[in-house]
């Protein structure tokens, strides 16, 4: 068997261009334009490199994108008062701190500070409580871009048996949450889970969040299987030439594309679909804050 690739790159531009035409009928109605601030503290290129592709792609969908950037020795409060700040104007509906913060901050109290309604990240123990008894959340964007492309994929995945590999607060335990919602039976795997191929080789949804290069190989998939690779891990490439790198899943995606029913490349398959979701919470944000009706399938 070969698995039917799922092109997570045109469908975040799907997503993204619905998201454009509702910014722009949300503004020929109510005269409003979702607006979103990225925090972004220290210098660390990764994180420098995702903010300006936020940034960009915000602009893009037609709406105000907010930038600040703090020095890596800024302080607690300096930081919980730009927060306290973007939670009190009126023309910011969605806040992101880019994490990983520096290690003097403490990531929960500064994410805690968010107005939950602003929390497009989905991270404030608020959005968490709410997502996980069941009511109207914010949903972290990384796990509702992987639902998304479930849904897609299988239309109902009720009945479903899903494994989530990693168990972290921001994919891990959310995509688990999301698809026990959506009445999958759930298993989360960690580093600490016993028979763990065996495991992995009854599910019918496969979602890998470990941040172990092509940990999961071939041998571990069931046949048929749908395979979500969110993992990004950075490999030396010498094949293309000295010193040379290229990006690779936790999944192992030449073996496991010759069992699975269908999986996510990488990349090209749950990176963009996260941008595109952080755009959805953005304006589904918003249209809670105006009262307005929110898109339909734009959130879990
Ligand atoms: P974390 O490091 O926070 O969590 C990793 C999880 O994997 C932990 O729960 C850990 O278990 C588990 N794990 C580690 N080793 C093993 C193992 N050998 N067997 C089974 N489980 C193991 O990572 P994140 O959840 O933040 O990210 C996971 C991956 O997803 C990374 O590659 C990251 O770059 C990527 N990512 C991609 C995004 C995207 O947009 N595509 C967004 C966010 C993340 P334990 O808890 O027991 O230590």
């Amino acid at each position: 068997m070969t698995a039917r690739i799922i092109d997570g790159k045109a469908f975040a531009s799907k997503v993204r261009a619905r998201v454009k035409d509702e910014v722009a009928a949300l503004k020929t109605e109510t005269g409003v334009t979702p607006g979103l601030a990225v925090v972004l503290v220290g210098d660390d290129p990764a994180s420098q490199v995702y903010v300006r592709s936020k940034g960009k792609m915000t602009v893009e969908v037609g709406m105000k994108s907010y930038e600040h950037r703090l020095p890596a020795d800024c302080s607690q409060e300096t930081l919980l008062n730009l927060v306290r700040d973007l939670n009190e104007n009126a023309d910011v509906h969605g806040i992101l701190v880019q994490l990983p913060l520096p290690e003097h901050l403490n990531e929960f109290d500064i994410i805690n500070a968010i107005d939950p309604a602003k929390d497009v990240d989905g991270f404030h123990i608020s959005n968490v409580g709410l997502l996980a008894t069941g009511q109207k959340a914010m949903v972290p964007c990384t796990p509702l871009g992987c639902l998304m492309m479930l849904r897609e994929e299988h239309g109902s995945l009720s009945g479903l048996n899903a494994v989530v590999v990693g168990r972290s607060n921001i994919v891990g335990k959310p995509m688990a949450q999301l698809l026990l919602r959506d009445s999958c039976t759930v298993t989360i795997a960690h580093s600490r889970t016993r028979e763990i191929e065996a495991l992995c080789r009854r599910a019918d949804i496969l979602v890998a969040a470990v941040g172990r290069a092509e940990m999961i190989t071939g041998d571990w998939v069931k046949p048929g299987a749908t395979v979500i690779d969110v993992g990004i891990n950075r490999i030396d490439a010498p094949e293309k030439g000295e010193g040379k790198t290229r990006l690779v899943g936790d999944v192992d995606f030449a073996s496991a594309a010759a069992v699975a029913g269908a999986i996510t490349p990488v990349p090209g398959g749950v990176g963009p679909m996260t941008i595109a979701c952080l755009l959805a919470n953005t304006l589904t944000a918003c249209c809670r804050e105006l009262g307005h009706p929110e898109p339909e399938g734009l959130t879990a």
